[in-house]
């Protein structure tokens, strides 16, 4: 068994790819829903007003826009970095340019990818075979 300390109180328990543990996360979990209440209360309130009002580290709030679970408005100021050009977001780990040029050269990569043509392939020869 997998046991680690909790990042947050450092007490030990059993990893299940969390970094925290069950208590800490139900801890997180009612501050998210406290925090993103808070924003809907005070949508122009800066991240750093956000995480003293709250009580909740900044680096908390950044995973939450990153996971996607929180966004702010644009009258907030509030962004984050894209991950890959660094351009100014609102929520997500990359701007919109960034996820359609990911979402161009997976397409590009299912498309090279042999499986669906393979079956094709062996499909005909098996018509080729029958028809023979
Ligand atoms: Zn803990
Ligand atoms: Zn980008």
């Amino acid at each position: 068994m997998d046991v680690r300390n909790c990042k947050l109180c450092n007490s030990l328990f059993n990893y299940d790819g969390n970094s925290l543990c069950p208590a800490c996360r139900k801890k997180m979990d009612d501050k998210f829903l406290e925090v993103r209440q808070y924003i809907y209360d005070n949508p122009t309130a800066s991240m750093t007003v956000v995480a003293e009002e709250n009580d909740v580290p900044i680096q908390q709030i950044k995973r939450w826009i990153r996971e996607e679970r929180l966004s702010f408005s644009k009258d907030s100021g509030i962004s984050i970095e894209c991950e890959k050009c660094g351009k100014p977001i609102l929520t997500g780990r990359y701007c919109t340019e960034c996820r359609n040029n990911m979402t161009h050269s997976l397409n590009k990569l299912y498309a090279s990818a042999a499986p669906v043509k393979k079956d094709k392939k062996s499909e005909s020869a098996k018509m080729r075979f029958l028809g023979n």
